[in-house]
């Protein structure tokens, strides 16, 4: 075991209407008795897991950028999930770490889950000659077939031209810090495992699974899936890990578990 602590940043909180993070579940989709309910929007929040290790300092994804109002106008997406923080006020990646007194120069590895316009948006503040950026290489090898500004919530600005190394399987990347392929979402998207001394085994499973009620058992889908056989794969694989391991899985974007958790600056893992 190795001592660590962990940070959970909050990097922006998206409104959406919540059909586009849970398909089914009788939360968004209506049956012939709630026809006429309103559509239901709700909190959609991103997070960034900042870890202090003896190692190293890791970052596990980097939240939405401040200029998503002009950066996702071309993808349509901004009127989807537009983000609630002020673009000049706390709440985002800057902000969030320089509670801490960090720069982006102040960490050793960067881990980006996949490479989604919510996830990687802010890999540009991070210099490849500081800190090393990694990614899944299906992920990098998935991107490389995109043409043009954007393709689903993938905008190639937010990563073309930055050195990002890739990972092939499940692997340490440092004592206690692994990386788990689960594919679906995207191509390469990956989560994140943490053995901790005194919390125990977590898994962030960033988008492989959205909330608490995509994981089910049954899992259930959601509207922006690159390969749904895939997707279904990983959730059963994940959960195989957190079965076997005991591990608190926390999920990408779910507000009613965002709750439950410790948040930077106060609250802290080891
Ligand atoms: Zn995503």
């Amino acid at each position: 075991m190795t001592q660590m602590t962990v940070h959970i940043l909050s990097t922006g909180v998206m409104e959406t209407d919540l059909t586009w993070l849970l398909l089914k579940g009788g939360k968004t989709i209506r049956d012939r008795h709630h026809r006429d309910d309103p559509v239901v929007w709700g909190d959609c929040p991103t997070h960034a897991v900042l870890i202090e290790h003896p190692d190293g300092r890791v970052l596990w994804d980097t939240g939405v950028p401040r200029d998503w109002e002009t950066r996702w106008a071309p993808t349509g997406f901004h009127d989807f999930f537009p983000v609630r923080e002020p673009v000049d006020g706390p709440g985002y990646l800057d902000t969030a770490l320089a509670q801490f007194d960090l720069q982006p120069d102040d960490i050793d590895i960067l881990v980006l889950s996949h490479l989604h316009f919510d996830h990687a948006a802010n890999a540009k503040m991070f210099d490849p000659a500081k800190t090393k950026i990694l990614t899944s290489t299906a992920e990098l090898e998935g991107v490389k077939t995109i043409t043009g500004y954007s393709k689903g919530a993938h905008i190639v600005s937010d990563y073309d031209g930055l050195e990002i190394g890739g990972i092939a399987g499940d692997e340490e990347i440092l004592p206690g810090i692994s990386v788990i392929q689960t594919p679906g979402h995207t191509w390469g998207t990956m989560s994140l495992r943490l053995d901790l001394d005194n919390d125990g085994p977590k898994i962030f499973t960033s988008d492989a699974v959205y909330l608490s009620d995509s994981w089910g058992p049954p899992a259930v889908g959601a509207a922006i899936v690159w390969d749904n056989l895939v997707w279904l794969e990983s959730v059963e694989k994940l959960r195989a890990i957190a079965d076997a391991t005991g591990a608190e899985v926390i999920f990408g974007h779910d507000a009613e578990q965002k709750k439950t958790l410790r948040y930077a600056p106060d609250g802290y893992y080891s």
